[in-house]
């Protein structure tokens, strides 16, 4: 077999059969098929698209490409839920739920074992996020991940030679190649993580929006179908949630401001919507594990889970397991600091109607808080944070957040480009909703747990 001809055959928009695909992830995994090759194919895929018959054996190849984990001896016989959980998100721009959701859902005793990226295009990953810890890593053997999920019952790992090796190398690939936007290319992303890491039940929580991949809900509830049903052929539980990312999720953009603000979050402050967010997503996990018997009683284990201290204790387990400085979580003014910090002030009056969510993730990649290049270092400092909000009234002039540089140039264009990606509108504005629907193992469309949440729409089975 040769690459060259399943390039050829995709451009032309041909199907690739289940050896083709095996053979390209497996040989490009064993770097016997260069970037440049592997870039084409992307490519090609990226504008052809794959059926679902493709997805699904790229998905496995991928999630097969190294080992793939049972973790259930790991968690029998402790007092943790039988049912281990995980959680992934399409990725968005402000998304540092996991920091948030994960230690609460750990400290309710179910048992966490998740895969994560790193920033993808304009969005960011929670990897480089928490790399913004000092001495933290993500790169665990699988012996580690398996005494720390028993130790702590909580591991965050990214892929390594042992786990989904295929995805790290493509993904890579993807962020630099203008490549990632591809349905077939994120559901095999994600779910070949998700299927490798060996959770019983999984979150998906599919964002649709101005700073997501998928631009529209119908859209990421395709995705999202897509992505349920590989897990359910892999005999995982997998529940997705839609929601919203026309704006940043909370007011932090940029690696170690937005682990501030998800510890302030564990602490009990935070964004009102980052904290809302979260909540659903740690109480669908909790419900998913069995430890809870409804929704109402998930969010009510999360909310004193948070009450207590109790999550933040469990992140900073979980940055000390894995080589951290705890003492960051205690004292968040030891994380990365931006040598400028200057307020962003509005240019126009009215009420923000909408946001281009997508440059707002741009504006902290040029500032150095994502990758341009496969080998850019990131700036775990930079970034800023946006207080505005959909619907908000603002007056020119008002400071509406701050950035945070680490040189003139680059603050003077976030001074520019942040308002700029607001649009104003002189007639009062409704904000989006947190979440669009749930999409469950059975296809069903149905309302989420947030018939609280103002404009969430309802779909009947
Ligand atoms: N998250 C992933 O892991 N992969 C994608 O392609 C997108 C989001």
């Amino acid at each position: 077999m040769r690459t060259v001809d399943l390039i050829a055959r995709k451009r032309d928009g041909e199907e690739l059969s289940s050896e083709e695909i095996a053979f390209f992830v497996r040989e490009y995994a064993a770097g016997a098929i260069p970037d440049y090759q592997a870039a084409a194919l992307l490519m090609a895929v990226y504008l052809r698209g794959m059926n679902r018959r493709e997805t699904v054996d790229l998905t496995l190849a991928m999630a097969h490409s190294g080992e793939m984990l049972d973790l259930h001896d790991v968690v029998s016989g402790t007092d943790m839920a039988p049912r281990i959980v995980d959680k992934h998100s399409s990725g968005g721009v402000g998304d540092k739920t996991s920091l948030a959701v994960l230690p609460l859902v750990a400290a309710c005793g179910v048992p966490v074992g998740k895969m994560s990226g790193r920033g993808l295009g304009s969005s960011g990953g929670t990897l480089d996020k928490m790399e913004a810890f000092a001495g933290w890593s993500p790169d665990l053997s699988l012996e580690q991940f398996k005494r720390q999920l028993r130790d702590i019952g909580l591991v965050l790992a990214g892929q390594t030679a042992d786990l989904a090796p295929a995805d790290g190398k493509l993904y890579a690939l993807r962020d630099v190649t203008a490549t990632v936007s591809s349905r077939a290319l994120i559901a095999a992303s994600i779910m070949s993580k998700k299927l490798a890491a060996g959770a019983d039940a999984i979150v998906l929580d599919v964002k649709a929006g101005s700073g997501a991949f998928m631009p529209t809900v119908a859209a990421a509830e395709d995705l999202a179908r897509l992505m349920v049903e590989i897990g359910a052929a892999a005999g995982r539980e997998v529940v997705a949630l839609i929601s919203d990312m026309n704006q940043p999720l909370g007011h932090a953009v940029g690696n170690a401001l937005e682990v501030k603000e998800a510890i302030a979050t564990l602490r009990g402050g935070g964004p009102d919507d980052f904290w809302r967010h979260c909540l659903t997503v740690a109480a669908t996990m909790v419900r998913l594990a069995g430890a809870a018997a409804t929704q109402d009683e998930a969010r009510a284990l999360i909310e004193a889970a948070r009450a207590d201290g109790r999550g933040l204790a469990k992140l900073r387990q979980l940055v000390v397991a894995q080589g951290g400085d705890g003492r960051q979580v205690d004292d968040p003014a030891r994380l990365p600091q931006a040598r400028y910090v200057e307020p962003i002030e509005a240019t126009g009056s009215g009420y923000v109607a909408a946001m281009d969510t997508g440059d707002l993730g741009w504006v902290c990649v040029r500032c150095g808080g994502g990758r341009l290049v496969k080998s850019d270092k990131i700036d775990p400092a930079v970034g800023f944070l946006l207080t505005a909000k959909i619907g908000d009234r603002i007056e020119k002039g008002q400071v509406i957040g701050e950035i945070h540089a680490h040189d003139d140039m680059t603050l003077q264009q976030a001074q520019r480009d942040i308002p700029a990606a607001l649009t104003l509108s002189a007639a009062p504005v409704t904000p989006p909703p947190l979440f669009y629907a749930t999409i469950n193992g059975n296809d069903e469309l149905r309302t989420t747990n947030e018939e609280r949440i103002p404009g969430a729409r309802v779909f009947h089975s």
